[in-house]
């Protein structure tokens, strides 16, 4: 019988080592080749000491390999014994295109895993001190993608939740159709906007608002940082120590003079 390798499809979190889960660091050092996204982070790649390393996502809005070749090198490397890790930022279920590359190795027969990650959509408001549900205030979350503006009119249009926070993925540069779409649904301009780029990495910077300012072209930055649009009352609380704070301000304000 051939000697048939693994394919484990993993999670790296948003960004900070310090995030990844005790299995996602035992596949990654056991692993022969690693398959990456452009938002995984260096320091977490240096974990696969001993595998071949190949960037795979997608960089300046060109895909360095479609889908289906994707498919097709892990499954060519699990025949050949290798244990394959393709390593996706947060968690590879959400929003990571991980379902499609689950079903290609489940069709293929190769043994496979899903080793889930802190996803950032939950974990980025968390680190920029917004609880995405609060008693009284919000209880119940709304993750979407801001990928395509005219289905997310569609979403809202028939969103009435009274107290539900909204977060929305790959939507920063849309931000502004997005908001008024919000506002054409009958969201109040007052409604708390966070914006929470580069969680959990150096860079990372928050920026907070309402619909309306959102709407009118604010919270425009460098753009590089993925980042996430936290809309709803909670995206107005910041649940970090005051030192952290300040610090915060004094940097997104530094940032915001840059830009
Ligand atoms: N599977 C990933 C999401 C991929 S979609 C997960 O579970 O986290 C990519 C989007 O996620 C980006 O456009 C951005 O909106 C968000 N994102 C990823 N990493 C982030 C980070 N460190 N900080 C803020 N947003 C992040």
């Amino acid at each position: 019988m051939a000697v048939i390798g693994r394919v484990a499809l993993v999670g790296a979190g948003p960004g900070d080592p310090d995030l990844l889960t005790r299995r996602a660091v035992a596949r990654l050092r056991a692993a022969d080749l690693v398959l990456f996204d452009a938002l995984v982070d260096e320091r977490v790649l240096k974990l696969a000491r001993r595998a071949q390393r190949f960037f795979v996502g997608k960089r300046a809005g060109r895909h360095a390999l479609s889908q289906a070749e994707i498919h097709a090198v892990m499954i060519r490397a699990a025949r050949r014994g290798r244990r394959v890790v393709r390593l996706k930022g947060g968690d590879p279920f959400v929003f990571g295109r991980g379902g499609e590359e689950a079903l290609a190795l489940q069709a293929a027969g190769i043994p496979f895993e899903i080793v889930p990650g802190v996803t950032s959509l939950l974990s980025g408001p968390s680190l920029a001190g917004i609880p995405v549900t609060h008693r009284g205030v919000a209880g119940s979350v709304l993750v979407t993608t801001g990928h395509d503006v005219e289905a997310f009119s569609a979403m809202v249009r028939g969103l009435k939740a009274p107290g539900v926070t909204l977060i929305i993925a790959m939507g920063y540069g849309r931000r502004m159709p997005l908001a008024e779409a919000l506002l054409e649904a009958g969201w109040p301009a007052s409604t708390p906007v966070a914006l929470v780029a580069g969680a959990s990495l150096p860079g990372q910077h928050v920026w907070r608002g309402t619909l309306s300012r959102l709407a009118a072209g604010e919270g425009a930055c460098d753009g590089e940082a993925p980042t996430l649009i936290v809309v709803g009352d909670v995206a107005a609380m910041a649940l970090v120590s005051e030192s952290d704070l300040v610090e915060d301000e004094r940097e997104w304000r530094m940032r915001r003079s840059e830009c």
